[in-house]
This record gives structure tokens, C-alpha cells and sequence, in this order.
């Protein structure tokens, strides 16, 4: 779905441990390359690059953060990008994804048990892709405060909590937010994180107050997708109540 002339939103119905769920991972077409932000389940690759402008070769990838639902078919992209793959995500997630520590959350058991279902070639690329055996994939590592040269701008804002790295990206052209896990949308309202979910609640509530100096058109959640409406009122209860 295209949510201004250069963002197109993705949905994806994608299995993740026994249950079924709907993903949002963003598209941004900057200079003759497709941007992508987050890669969604292991297995995903497919339904990804059918949703995507073939005109637009995916030459850069954006994790906004470690979880296995955001990095899953990260594997594959790194597998199919002919020449290098401009791989940026958060100091702090970068490690985890380079295979150098351990996931913020998924431990050793639900990595294998989010794996399972899928071909041996998927359990493989990822087992090797996230190893200390192979080179670090993340050639951009970010503190939070830069802006990438995409589009007119695409902001970088460190949003910890959810993850240590899990940043959120605000693209100037549009005014749009990819709020990553930052923000969820249910039943048509914005809310705050999904405490089950969230390392450190505190914080995630914490990292928002960066959302309320912006002027947002509209957020991308990756679990619930568009929200558009007032906003910034919508912030204020969320940081002011929880
Ligand atoms: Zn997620």
C-alpha cells in the first residue's frame, strides 16, 4: 500500500511459533534502490520482494531492531544482494545481529522453535547469516541521531525499551514515522509498546517523548500498521498515564 509517493507500507500474513500474525515492514524508493525497513519472519523473502517495484533493487536494509520477526528473512536479502548490502541498525542490536551475542530476547530454544517449520536451506542461511563465523553484515552502525541520506532525509531516533538498539525512523519528505515496535496500533487506537514484549516498559515509554517534538502526518506501526488522527494528543496520554 502506498502511503505517500516514495513509502509503500507492506503487509504480510506470516507465520511466527504455532500462531499466525500480520506484519508491516516499509518501503522507501530513493535514487533507483528500494530501501527496506525490516525483513519480517524467517521465510519471508518471497512475499517481501512481490510487494516491491522491480524496478528497485533492495540494495539497503534497516532493522529496527533483533527480534526474530524483524530480522527473520534478513538472510535471504543478504543471500540474493548482488555487490554489498548497506545493513544499518543500532549499536546496541547490532552485535546480536552480527551474530556476536545473543538476541535481546529470543533465546536459543524459541529461535529453534520459530525455525522448525521451515526448509533446512531457511534454518541454515539463518544459522550462518547470525554467526561469529561469518563477517559482521552490519556495514552502518547507528548511535540514534543521524540522518540517512534517503529521500529528502530519513531521521534517525533512537527508541530504546522494546530492545537496547530498537530505533524508529521519521522520513522529512512525508512527515511519516516508522515507529518500528515503538508503538502498536489495535483495534484502530495508537498505544504504547506490547509490555509482554518489552524489555524495559519504562524506558519504551521514555523513548516517545522524541515522537512529540515531531511533526508526524502519520505513524507505520509494524504490528498494526497505519495510524493517522491527532497524534500528538494520542502521545501525550500515552506518556503522561502510563
Ligand atoms: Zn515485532
Amino acid at each position: 500500500m502506498k502511503i505517500a509517493d516514495h513509502i509503500e507500507m507492506l503487509e504480510l500474513k506470516v507465520p511466527m511459533g504455532g500462531h499466525e500474525m500480520v506484519i508491516h515492514p516499509v518501503v522507501i524508493y530513493a535514487d533507483h534502490q528500494a530501501v527496506l525497513l525490516d525483513t519480517g519472519v524467517p521465510g519471508c523473502y518471497d512475499k517481501i520482494i512481490e510487494q516491491i517495484d522491480p524496478a528497485y533493487p533492495v540494495q539497503s536494509v534497516i532493522l529496527t531492531h533483533d527480534d526474530l520477526d524483524h530480522i527473520g528473512s534478513f538472510p535471504q536479502f543478504v543471500e540474493a544482494a548482488s555487490g554489498t548490502l548497506d545493513v544499518y541498525a543500532q549499536a546496541n542490536d547490532a552485535d546480536a545481529i552480527n551474530g556476536n551475542k545473543p538476541f535481546s530476547k529470543a533465546k536459543p530454544e524459541r529461535v529453534n522453535m520459530v525455525l522448525e517449520p521451515f526448509p533446512e536451506s531457511i534454518q541454515q542461511s539463518f544459522r550462518s547469516v547470525f554467526s561469529t563465523d561469518t563477517p559482521d553484515h552490519v556495514n552502518h552502525v547507528l548511535q540514534g541521531n543521524e540522518v540517512l541520506p534517503f529521500s529528502e532525509g530519513l531521521q534517525v531516533i533512537h527508541t530504546p525499551g522494546h530492545t537496547p538498539g530498537h530505533t524508529s525512523f521519521y522520513d522529512i519528505a512525508s512527515k511519516i514515522l516508522i515507529a518500528g515496535d515503538a508503538m502498536i496500533v489495535e483495534n484502530g487506537e495508537l498505544h504504547g509498546p506490547n509490555p509482554a514484549f518489552t524489555l524495559d516498559m519504562e524506558q519504551a515509554i521514555n523513548s516517545l517523548r522524541a515522537f512529540q517534538k515531531l511533526n508526524i502526518e502519520a505513524i507505520v506501526c509494524y504490528h498494526g500498521g497505519l495510524f493517522k488522527g491527532d497524534i500528538q494528543q494520542r502521545l501525550n496520554e500515552i506518556v503522561n498515564h502510563s
